[in-house]
């Protein structure tokens, strides 16, 4: 089986973010950038059918150079090779776009994202992807099983689980739950120099306009200081005379 796993390199949560262009713009200055933590959910997955099953790993992601470090970090989680396609990433279905070029001419049987990114929480490429394929596609799954070509993918629905069956080839994008939080993986020595001389493709992108832009953003109100209250006659003040809400 030929897995492949879409990887967005995003901002790490803890990042102050900041605007330019008069805030249409995301500054990218002293960003650190991390694997979107959907995608780690998928990678250690397909980590787990290359060690049961026999596997092909490859992770390809879609931005300029900058994302490498990403698919250096996949490859020494264990990915056998990777795929940088040169675009820049400017909208959901620009991204799936480029990847379904690069995935028509390769047969991959497996292809798995991450339910969404955390910088711009689009969810469009996975399901803009098996569109542009036709290809099967569960979303947000928290469980995936593989016999020859037949899949089983659950998800959490209200109150539940959803069991759904399909088969390959698919898109199938994962979320938290996906493998326990414990066996998401962690490169170690041995992994970052072997990742080193595994091979890292650059594909040109194809010509694709983006069907939106950004117009502006707006970060959320800076939250106001605390107040300490001692006894409950403060609190009670405080509440009616302050905050004017008894
Ligand atoms: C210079 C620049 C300009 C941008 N301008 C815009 C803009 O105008 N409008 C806008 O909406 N966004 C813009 N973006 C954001 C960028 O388009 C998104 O990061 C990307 O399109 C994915 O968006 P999404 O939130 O829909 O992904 P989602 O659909 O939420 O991602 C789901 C999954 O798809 C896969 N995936 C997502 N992105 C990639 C990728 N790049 N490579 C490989 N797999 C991926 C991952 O597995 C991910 O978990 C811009 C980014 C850059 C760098």
């Amino acid at each position: 089986m030929k897995i492949l796993v879409c990887i967005s390199h995003v901002p790490d949560t803890t990042s102050k973010i900041n605007f330019t262009a008069e805030n249409a713009e995301f500054d990218s200055n002293g960003v650190q950038f991390v694997i979107n933590p959907y995608d780690e959910f998928s990678l250690a997955r397909a980590m787990w059918f290359k060690e049961k099953q026999g596997a092909s790993v490859t992770v390809i992601t879609v931005g300029d150079a900058s994302t490498e470090p990403s698919l250096r970090k996949s490859l020494a989680i264990g990915a056998d090779d990777a795929i940088r396609i040169d675009a820049q990433a400017t909208d959901g279905i620009t991204v799936a776009k480029q990847l379904a070029e690069v995935i028509k001419s390769n047969a991959y049987d497996l292809i798995l994202t991450g339910r969404e990114s955390i910088d711009y929480n689009g969810a469009t490429v996975p399901g803009a992807l098996a569109t542009l394929l036709d290809y099967n596609f569960i979303n947000a799954c928290v469980g995936l099983e593989i016999e020859g070509t037949s899949v089983t993918a659950s998800k959490e629905i209200d109150g539940g689980t959803e069991t759904l069956g399909t088969e390959l080839p698919a898109v199938i994008a994962g979320q938290k739950g996906l493998v326990e939080e414990k066996d998401l993986r962690i490169p170690n020595m041995r992994g970052i120099m072997m990742a080193r001389k595994k091979p890292l493709q650059v594909l040109p992108g194809i010509e694709a306009t983006s069907s939106t832009k950004d117009v502006s953003f707006e970060k959320p109100a800076e939250k106001s200081a605390c107040k300490i209250v001692t006894s409950v006659d403060e609190l009670i003040d405080v509440l009616h005379n302050e905050a004017k809400v008894i």
